[in-house]
């Protein structure tokens, strides 16, 4: 059995993750000595260069590491591990048993945390930019409270293409052990996972960009290390994974993938779906920002994620799709939505400014189907492929007098389609 009071070794898993879409760890009360922003993110003092800087607290990268390798390990079987965060009347809530494998590699009340992960700092690339607003600037957000109209505030986040260090050290580890940990990092790769809030609007989809694993141990007195092959360590997670009894896959709750086990007929079917679609803008695409001519991520003018998903509410609202779909795909009052929508971003060679989207333009942008029935999933794709206005009127430029000059119209394609399966998973 481990133990913490010996130590007989160590792994160190180093890499470099780099954000793909805006993300945003909330400052809350201590930020106002660095930042006007009425939402700011959370910073921390450099020294070195005297200024302030953006960064991922170790606890968010731990929080969701460890709910990532929760729904990877209960799709396969719930008795192995219990959820950290859901719903207490299951009984499963940080139980503390030696068996379970959360609470053995995270901690629980019952014991410390095998795994430690350090704060991720900005890489050294991202750290000599001199331009603050490179890597840090507000956005507008339209919350609409309740279903309300919709009230603009500013938001800060961190502009996609960021790059941050990660360290996370493991001690008296195993490889198996290790590798459930690359396999949740590779969540992010796979768009299943997000760092920070926001996600539901697209916030906070990244990439391991690379990482390098190496194992520590005493012999004779003396510390060694050597590398670790992150590809063996993932080998023997799998197959600790298909080695598992398999769990129903009846359940929809977000502490799993749901419909792994079973066949899909479509490539939209029941289960968790990730989709990356193509943009075209048909006409040239423009939305005021908060000091921008129109909005941008950080690198270059985006169509928001929360104007893509404010418009599919909008049109489902008017095709009076059912009270308990909307709930399901938008989120009520005591559950986040299933859909997320990414931030549709250019994709192109060609240099297009900072101004507005030129015509012709084509973007990309992630959805993410979270546990949705294939119903649920029509309502949204049955928007797909047609000419479609994606702001309100105002955006768009339509008066009384002119409807043919309106702009912001794009027509939406799916490029690839990626659903979870439990022997797809194990076979990759
Ligand atoms: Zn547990």
């Amino acid at each position: 059995m481990d133990s913490l009071d010996r130590f007989s070794n160590r792994f160190l898993i180093e890499g470099e993750i780099e954000l793909k879409t805006p993300m945003r760890i909330g400052g809350g009360q201590n930020a106002a000595m660095y930042s006007l922003s009425p939402s700011p993110v959370i910073e921390c003092y450099d020294a070195g260069s005297g200024t302030f800087e953006p960064y991922i607290p170790g606890s968010s990268l731990k929080g969701v590491l460890r709910s990532t390798l929760e729904r990877l390990v209960r799709t396969f079987d719930v008795s192995q591990c219990c959820v950290c965060t859901g719903d207490r009347n299951e009984g499963a809530v940080l139980c503390g048993k030696e068996s379970c494998i959360s609470c053995r590699l995270f901690g629980s009340k019952n014991g410390g945390a095998k795994v430690r992960i350090r704060d991720s700092h900005l890489t050294e690339e991202c750290r000599t930019t001199k331009d603050r607003s490179a890597f840090l600037r507000e956005q507008p957000h339209f919350g609409s409270p309740g279903g309300g109209k919709g009230r603009m505030r500013p938001e800060e986040s961190v502009s996609a293409g960021t790059g941050f260090r990660f360290h996370i050290d493991l001690d008296n580890g195993t490889e198996e052990e290790v590798g459930l940990i690359l396999l949740s990092l590779r969540e992010f790769n796979n768009n299943r996972a997000h760092l920070g809030g926001g996600s539901t609007r697209g916030h906070g989809f990244c990439r391991v960009k690379r990482y390098s694993v190496k194992k520590l141990w005493l012999k004779d007195g003396a510390l060694s290390n050597e590398k670790v092959s992150g590809k063996d360590c993932m080998s023997a997670a799998k197959r600790y994974l298909a080695g598992l009894n398999g769990s129903s896959d009846n359940e929809r709750g977000f502490d799993r993938y749901w419909r792994a086990f079973s066949g899909p007929v479509d490539r939209f079917d029941d289960g968790h779906v990730v989709a990356m679609l193509k943009v075209t803008c048909l006409t040239e695409f423009s939305m005021k920002g908060l000091d921008e001519t129109t909005v941008t991520n950080g690198l270059g003018p985006v169509i928001p994620g929360s104007t893509i998903k404010g418009f599919l509410r909008h049109k489902l609202e008017e095709r009076e799709t059912d009270r308990t779909s909307m709930n399901s795909i938008f989120g009520g009052k005591d559950h986040r939505g299933r859909l997320i929508v990414s931030d549709a971003w250019y994709d192109g060679k060609k240099e297009i400014g900072k101004e507005k989207i030129p015509r012709n333009s084509e973007l990309r942008m992630f959805m993410v189907f979270d546990n949705m029935t294939k119903d649920e999933m029509d309502y949204v794709t049955d928007l797909f492929d047609l000419e479609v206005q994606i702001t309100g009127n105002t955006s768009a430029g339509v008066t009384r007098n002119s409807h043919d000059n309106a702009k912001n119209k794009v027509k939406m394609h799916v490029e690839d389609v990626k659903r979870f399966s439990a022997r797809e998973y194990l076979a990759e």
